[in-house]
């Protein structure tokens, strides 16, 4: 019985040490951590996509633990400018969620913050998930609502936000021919820059998968960076193919943390 109860705690522990690897060396506090965010909004019961979701009242607590640890903001535009350089963080925003406005742009107000957000073009009533994989079709993206471009250009006016490119329609790019792929990928910045007459140097690859084809499209473009879903931190020998934190909604502040430092939260 005893032994039983002793394997157990053993199995309890190991299961732990995997879910949470606070064993695991943190990583160089000079290497630029790049947050990858969606929705800043609670949970909604029943809801899913949770994982996409950090609350508001987390999303400060990210806020205050970079704004009192000594970290410095950047936008993804000025990574270069940065290399080496100790504590910094960009956070970064994917798709065009209105709570971005309604509860993000705030706190980052608040806290003398600062974002990148990787905005799909033809994002209202746009379900693209279903393109990754015609199951999940649940139409939860679809009908989350969506930036409206008086919300964005308020956001760029405020000095907060930057823009970046995540394509025209958010497609899956291995089912996309070539020449689709170009266009979306280039001439959606080409549309971001004229529509808010800003600049934009930054993309994000849809659902973050790509291959070296992709790669090869943004690094002959106009783009000085590109950021993927692949966790960890920064390596700026890549600045086509970016490391990025993952800001889940399922995380609780310690598993925040223990991404922020070791550029990932476990092995399950
Ligand atoms: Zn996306």
């Amino acid at each position: 019985m005893i032994i039983a109860l002793a394997i157990f705690i053993d199995l309890i522990i190991i299961l732990l040490s995997l879910k949470y690897a606070w064993w695991y060396p943190s990583k160089s506090t000079k290497k630029t951590r790049i947050m990858m965010y969606h929705m800043i909004s609670d949970h909604l019961p029943g809801s899913k996509k949770s994982g996409l979701r950090v609350s508001p009242t987390m999303f400060e607590k990210h806020l205050q633990y970079f704004h009192n640890n000594g970290w410095k903001f950047i936008k993804m535009s000025e990574l270069k400018n940065y290399e080496n350089a100790d504590k910094v963080v960009a956070l970064t925003f994917d798709d065009g969620y209105l709570d971005n406005y309604t509860n993000a742009l705030p706190l980052l107000k608040k806290y003398n913050a600062c974002a990148t957000l990787y905005l799909v073009i033809d994002r209202h009533k746009n379900d693209w998930s279903v393109k990754k994989n015609p199951k999940h079709n649940s139409g939860v993206l679809a009908d989350e609502e969506k930036l409206s471009d008086d919300n964005i250009q308020e956001m760029i006016n405020s000095g907060i936000f930057e823009l970046g490119g995540h394509t025209i329609t958010h497609p899956f790019l291995p089912n996309t021919s070539t020449e689709d792929k170009q266009y979306e990928m280039l001439e959606c910045k080409n549309i971001l820059e004229q529509k808010f007459n800003t600049k934009v140097s930054s993309f994000a690859y849809p659902f973050g998968i790509y291959d070296q084809d992709d790669v090869n499209i943004i690094r002959s473009s106009h783009y000085e960076s590109a950021v993927t879903t692949n966790e960890g931190v920064a390596n700026n020998r890549m600045p086509f193919e970016l490391k990025r934190v993952k800001a889940s909604g399922k995380d609780n502040f310690f598993a925040f943390r223990l991404r922020v430092l070791k550029g990932f939260r476990g092995f399950i």
